[in-house]
């Protein structure tokens, strides 16, 4: 995957990538903070906005390196306030975000591959197929466009560039105000899940390392427990995601109460099972002030009866965490029916009367097709089909 200039990207290098070619230019390593700071904590566009750096590094990093954020092609508003993201990568791949905007807070739905590989059967994405997985520049872009976006939008006097620059280069660490966090961060809390396109345990790599950088205070600075990974359950990846010094909060696609059922929703029931996904999800050390969220698509008579709902309580026995109740984004494509307001009524007091936290999705953005995968659908451009998942 070549960028238009053939040069790679620095954004979305971590820092080791960065020390690297700090070295490789004979600097000092404490270059590559400077140029970490201005990537994701400044969010900079350009290497000659990074004022810390002497000219001559500077020039040599724009002469092997772009900086680049991916390419907005589409916006779709919605009446409620929700804007639809899809971008367009270099190699022809598009992918989508979601801003939510909400009384209190404000949430960044972004997706880790171009399609994906588990076709589960009420999912768009699945139903289109997959093509690859994103880069750690391509996860990190979808947040750091929102971000940008709808800081402009509310009117932020300066960009983040001009407002915290021009702090003088050399041995000392840059003064406080010069690391401060641009001024979109300064309002309300964002809060980011990895709920968009794809499966994020089957992009590990790059998943992580985007991770990372949002978590970072000297990055992105989101809290850990405000930024939520949703999973099937890729168990070899979840193990090692516990091991990281720093994790999200987590969130566990359900969508059935027994084997049984799940492994006709989604394919991947066939390779870890429901249970050992729960088990392992209860290991999770969660950052504080989060739990482990159980979703849960309601499918209008297929998994949506008391039956259901009580097969559920049997299932999170003894477990902690919360229920989402999430009724079925209809389209024409997916072969299934949202549920009734009666359902999910019923389905809510039999979880919550058995002490169940269970929260119900309001369904937002539905006037711009905001269900996983339909803006991409609108445009046509269909995936190639999947491989297996692996
Ligand atoms: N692969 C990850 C993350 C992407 S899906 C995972 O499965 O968790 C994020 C959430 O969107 C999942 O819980 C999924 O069930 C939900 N979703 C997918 N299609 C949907 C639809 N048509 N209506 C409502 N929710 C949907």
């Amino acid at each position: 995957m070549e960028s238009p200039s053939g040069k790679p990207n620095l954004f979305g290098l971590d820092r080791a990538a960065l020390g690297a070619i700090v070295a490789g230019l004979g600097e000092p390593a404490y270059r590559a903070e400077q140029i970490y700071l201005w990537l994701y904590r400044r969010r900079v566009r350009t290497i000659a906005e990074m004022t810390d750096l002497t000219k001559g590094v500077r020039e040599a990093l724009a002469a092997t390196h772009d900086l680049r954020w991916p390419e907005v092609v589409e916006r779709g508003h919605s009446r409620d306030g929700t804007i639809k993201y899809l971008f367009r990568l270099d190699d022809g791949a598009t992918v989508e975000s979601v801003y939510i905007p909400e009384d209190r807070r404000r949430t960044i739905c972004i997706s880790t591959q171009a399609g994906c590989p588990l076709k589960c059967a009420f999912c768009l994405t699945g139903i289109s197929g997959y093509k690859r997985n994103l880069k750690p520049w391509e996860i990190l872009g979808q947040v750091a466009t929102i971000m940008h976006e709808v800081h402009r939008e509310l009117g932020g006097a300066r960009s983040a560039a001009t407002s915290e620059g021009g702090f003088r280069g050399g041995r000392e660490r840059p003064p406080y105000h010069a690391r401060s966090a641009p001024p979109e961060m300064k309002t309300k809390a964002w809060n980011v899940v990895v709920m968009g396109m794809g499966e994020p345990l089957l992009n590990y790599e790059s998943t992580v390392i985007a991770l990372r950088a949002l978590m970072d205070p000297d990055g992105f600075a989101v809290a850990p427990k405000k930024l939520t990974l949703s999973t099937v359950g890729i168990l070899p990846a979840l193990e090692k995601l516990m091991q990281e010094p720093v994790r999200p909060n987590l969130a566990i696609s359900l969508h059935a109460p027994t084997k049984e059922l799940r492994r006709e929703l989604m394919p991947i029931e066939e390779r870890y099972d429901i249970k050992d996904v729960i088990a392992a999800a209860q290991r999770y050390p969660i950052p504080h002030g989060g739990a482990v969220t159980y979703e849960y698509v309601l499918l209008g008579q297929v998994n949506d009866r008391p039956t259901h709902a009580r097969a559920l309580v049997r299932l999170l026995a003894g477990s902690h965490g919360k229920v989402n109740l999430i009724p079925l984004n209809p389209a024409p494509e997916i072969p299934f029916a949202p549920p009734s307001l009666e359902a999910i009524d019923e389905f809510c007091r039999i979880l919550s009367e058995a002490r169940i936290t269970v929260s119900v999705r309001r369904p937002r953005g539905q006037d711009i097709l905001a269900a996983c995968g339909q803006l991409h659908l609108k445009r046509g451009e269909v995936p190639v089909p999947a491989p297996v998942a692996s």
